[in-house]
């Protein structure tokens, strides 16, 4: 996957995959064995790796860069370079464990608060027969050696690393040379969602896009990191109309 065919959004560039071709991207990943890492940003982490050059750093690092949030699909829009599709990191997930899953592929579950990944393994086990959770490790800790020589010992083809952005995309950036792993995705608050300790928004909410307005009804104190919505759409039509369109690379 050339990382010249992105298409950037403020900065940021996005791999223009279908879920498919996502999935199948990431499994070639996987074969390759080289713990690259595939990181998921909504419109929230691009505003933010805006001040945070390390962020921004590791966003570039990435493998693969999918576009998580339904701002960024707008973004792309907007900017004269649509993209494919918006998928969504949590689906990704779930699709690509489910090709995991017939053969029999190891994951590891990283992160959120203590139980919570036990809880997410229970769920997936239950979900893919075929696949192996080989280990959990919850995301609050201050020395991350051992956690590396677990994660090691249990050699997963797919590390799930959930402490939120900007944390987890540092943490896979930085460790990625010390890890024996196959592939790493960033993904935020998914095993709280996986453990059913979150609820996603209903089908019909994130049909009309409104799977943002669901979390913040659910979780309020997002009021403060969901108000750089208005800001980066603005900071896009900004762009479009005084820098003009994207080139079109691909
Ligand atoms: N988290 C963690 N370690 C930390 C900070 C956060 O494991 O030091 C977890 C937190 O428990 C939650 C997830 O990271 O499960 C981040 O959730 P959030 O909704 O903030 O992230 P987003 O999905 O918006 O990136």
């Amino acid at each position: 996957m050339s990382k010249e065919n992105r298409i950037e959004v403020l900065g940021v560039g996005f791999d223009n995959l279908d879920m498919r071709e996502a999935v199948d991207a990431a499994l070639t990943l996987i074969d390759e064995h080289s713990a690259a890492y595939i990181v998921t940003p909504n419109p929230e982490i691009v505003m933010l790796s805006r001040k945070d050059e390390s962020l921004a750093s590791s966003l570039k690092d990435a493998s693969l860069v999918i576009a998580d949030g339904v701002g960024i699909v707008y973004g792309a829009r907007i900017l004269g370079t649509p993209l494919k599709a918006r998928l969504p990191g949590i689906d990704f997930a779930g699709s690509l464990m489910q090709e995991l899953s017939k053969k029999n592929g190891r994951v590891y579950l990283f992160g959120s608060k203590p139980g919570v990944a036990e809880m997410a393994a229970k769920t997936l086990s239950d979900a893919h027969p075929g696949l192996l959770i080989c280990g959990t490790q919850n995301g609050y800790f201050s020395d991350d050696t051992k956690i590396i020589e677990d994660i090691n010992a249990a050699k997963p083809d797919l590390l799930l690393v959930c402490l939120g952005a900007p944390k987890q995309e540092l943490w896979m950036q930085m460790n990625a040379s010390g890890l024996d792993v196959g592939l790493m995705i960033g993904l935020g608050g998914s095993l709280d969602v996986f453990a059913g300790v979150l609820q996603r928004a209903p089908d019909r909410w994130c049909k009309l896009g409104l799977e943002w307005l669901y979390r913040l009804i659910k979780e309020p104190r997002r009021i403060v990191r969901m108000s750089k919505l208005p800001v980066f759409l603005f900071a896009v039509i900004w762009r479009r109309i005084f820098v003009g369109r994207n080139k079109r690379e691909n």
